[in-house]
């Protein structure tokens, strides 16, 4: 069985927690230490064919940007989450898509996904959907707008980025 490692990246209290449980625990938190680092280990299968994922959720990421340095060196593959309800938040996945550049090299092609989310929370919403196209058009990566909390295209962006490590 083929193995990867993914990082899950991104602003405090985005969502990275609620979005990686979901997928790797299909359970949904309503409330997680936004302190606690966490990695999981599944066995999944993308069309067909079982794969041992390991994902990283990350915490603090902000804050701690040598550690960064050391996650996205191992990292096979990237999670970049924003929440569609915080525009500042996409500060933060615009460094961290550079970082990842800078480390894995500009021509490089890295397996990522852009993952907005709070898709749910309709009302509070402040990233519009033409913006988030195109910044996957931009920046050449494919975005899910996603709900935790209703399990919407979850395993959709982690199937995506599964692919992609197959891939490259
Ligand atoms: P992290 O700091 O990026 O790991 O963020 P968390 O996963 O801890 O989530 C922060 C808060 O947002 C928590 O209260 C979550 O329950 C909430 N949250 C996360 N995803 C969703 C979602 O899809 N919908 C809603 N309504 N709330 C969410
Ligand atoms: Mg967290």
């Amino acid at each position: 069985m083929r193995e990867f490692n993914a990082v899950v990246l991104g602003a405090g209290g985005v969502g990275k927690s609620a979005l990686t449980v979901r997928f790797m625990r299909n359970e949904f938190l309503e409330s997680y230490d936004p302190t606690i680092q966490e990695e999981y280990r599944e066995t999944v299968v993308v069309d067909g064919e079982p794969t041992l994922l390991e994902v990283l959720d990350t915490a603090g990421a902000e804050q701690f940007t040598a550690l960064n340095e050391i996650y996205i060196s191992a990292g096979r593959g990237f999670v970049l989450v924003f929440s569609l309800t915080l525009e500042a938040s996409l500060r933060e996945v615009t460094n961290l898509r550079q970082q990842i550049l800078r480390i894995k090299g500009e021509n490089s092609r890295v397996p990522m996904v852009l993952v907005g989310t709070k898709l749910d929370l309709t009302n509070e919403r402040e990233v519009s959907p033409a913006y988030v196209a195109e910044l996957s058009g931009r920046w050449k990566i494919p975005v899910y707008e996603t709900s935790a909390k209703r399990d919407w295209d979850v395993t959709e962006a982690f199937e995506d980025l599964v692919r992609q490590m197959r891939q490259y």
